[in-house]
């Protein structure tokens, strides 16, 4: 097997594949933007995690690898893309799971999807009610399949073209693993990545991840 390519985050120097890490790119007057895809040209690398965006920031690592001058960015504010992007990747990969028929949606479908084996991942609405997520965590839990938040309730009926939505079931494995990825870019906090495990385990385990929090 090809190992996969291998970068280096700015701020840790941590040597991770590529697919991991959150692409930093230059985009015209000076600014910094962020790239999920993996994009070409030059780019600098860097954990998803908030200490190696805070340290990035504040060591100003990102000009230093780009060999540009950079206009000044907050970590606050960089966090903030990278979430917009999430977000809106998020949103695409869903539209063309929804197109390919691959997923379920509403809590009906969804424990349907659950009872037939069929949820690779469950994704509960950021802002679904406190009762759907504890349901809809437990029951990823006890089928051992990955459970995360997403979007809010608005932006998940409008990804599947359809009225708001509080959940999805995605019902095939390599959606459900594009989809995970992506929203392993939302940078945590240390300590919460290690409360959730490894970022590279894309195993069915439920655990908390907000695109907003
Ligand atoms: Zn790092």
């Amino acid at each position: 097997m090809v190992s996969p390519p291998f970068r280096s985050c700015v701020a840790c120097r941590t040597s991770r594949p590529k697919r991991e890490l959150i692409r930093v790119h230059l985009v015209p007057g000076g600014r910094l933007d962020v790239d999920l895809g993996g994009g070409s040209g030059r780019g600098a690398y860097v954990c998803p995690r908030h200490a190696c965006l805070d340290q990035a920031v504040k060591r100003d690592e990102f000009a230093r690898c780009l060999k540009v001058t950079l206009a000044p960015i907050t970590v606050e504010a960089l966090e903030g893309l990278i979430r917009e992007r999430v977000s809106r990747k998020v949103a695409a990969l869903l539209g063309l799971a929804r197109r390919a028929r691959k997923v379920a949606s509403g809590t009906e479908a969804v424990e349907s999807a659950v009872k037939h084996h069929s949820a690779r991942l469950i994704l509960s609405a950021a802002d679904a009610s406190a009762n759907s997520v504890a349901k809809l965590r437990s029951l990823a839990a006890q089928v051992d399949v990955r459970w995360m938040q997403a979007l809010g309730k608005e932006e998940l009926g409008a990804a599947l073209g359809g009225a708001p939505r509080a959940c999805v079931a995605v019902t095939d494995p390599h959606f459900a693993g594009a989809v995970m990825s992506v929203l392993e870019k939302i940078p945590v906090k240390m300590e919460t990545r290690e409360a959730a495990g490894q970022a590279t385990d894309l195993g069915g385990r439920a655990e908390p991840r907000k695109v907003w929090g």
